[in-house]
């Protein structure tokens, strides 16, 4: 009989998008060992491995199949919002658009490149996270598109934990992360699950790089049952732009 976690991770279905250009890579290690624990408790686990499909990181107007509306001021956010409605995004667009759909967890597994993600992964939300599909104005933050479902980021760093606290060198590492797991991905309604993090693995022992791949192992097992992140809800928004107005 399946126990309650297994019934818990069933049938989900989970995208990894996955930046790393070499499969002997810590972070290629951490993207396997969630693809095997999460298929082994049941879940349908699709990757997108960017530098493999070498996917496309600049938005531009060729991500619009045939004409745009206004070629000479050219605006993405609104040219892709027409595009998505009217079916003209490109292939490489429409299918991560379709994992995203079909998803109940992404994970995005990466490297820290300049206290964020690499260039490809931020791409990939530039130009995935399309105006119409991912966000309005009106479906935003807790009453954003993507309420049903979790993101998570999952990353290796240079640096020592010590160095992203309050009071080091780089500063708390909630600050660093605002804007991708609030700006982005609560903005787009998701579900934000506390980042994994793998503390600056090429500096550590052998062994202890196997003790953080354990440490997420068993994170795993009980992921989509834990409870998300708390952010700010729209209804405080809303409810200083009323008091704004009546002032
Ligand atoms: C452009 C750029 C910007 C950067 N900006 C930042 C920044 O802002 N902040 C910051 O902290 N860092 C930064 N870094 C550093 C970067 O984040 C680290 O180099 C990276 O996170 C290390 O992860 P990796 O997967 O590439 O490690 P790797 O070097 O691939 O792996 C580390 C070690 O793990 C070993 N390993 C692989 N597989 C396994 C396994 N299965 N079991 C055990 N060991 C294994 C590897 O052999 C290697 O010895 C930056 C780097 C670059 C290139």
């Amino acid at each position: 009989m399946c126990s309650h976690l297994n019934l818990d991770l069933a049938s989900k279905k989970v995208l990894i998008v996955y930046a790393h250009q070499s499969s002997g890579s810590f972070n290629s290690a951490a993207k396997d060992a969630a693809v095997e624990v999460l298929t082994a408790k049941g879940c349908t686990v699709e990757v997108s491995d960017l530098y493999a499909m070498k996917f496309k990181a600049t938005a531009t107007s060729e991500d619009i199949t045939g004409k745009v509306k206004n070629a000479d001021h050219f605006c993405y956010g609104e040219e892709t919002k027409l595009a998505w409605e009217a079916g003209k995004l490109t292939a490489d667009i429409t299918e991560e658009q379709r994992k995203l759909t079909e998803a109940d967890l992404v994970i995005f597994q990466f490297p820290m490149y300049w206290f964020t993600v690499p260039a490809i992964m931020k791409g990939w939300m530039d130009r995935v996270l399309t105006l119409g599909f991912a966000f309005t104005h009106e479906k935003r933050y807790s009453q954003g598109i993507f309420k049903d479902k979790k993101a998570m980021l999952s990353f290796t760093t240079g640096s020592q934990e010590s160095m992203f606290s309050a009071n080091g060198i780089n500063g708390d590492m909630n600050v660093t992360l605002w804007p991708l797991q609030n700006g982005i991905f609560h903005y787009c309604g998701f579900q934000v699950l506390a980042p994994q993090i793998f503390w600056a693995p090429s500096h550590v022992p052998s062994e202890a790089r196997g003790t953080m791949l354990e440490g997420w192992r068993t994170r795993m097992q009980g992921l989509l049952g834990e409870n998300p992140l708390a952010f700010t809800p729209l209804d405080c928004l809303n409810d200083m732009m009323s008091i704004k107005l009546l002032l």
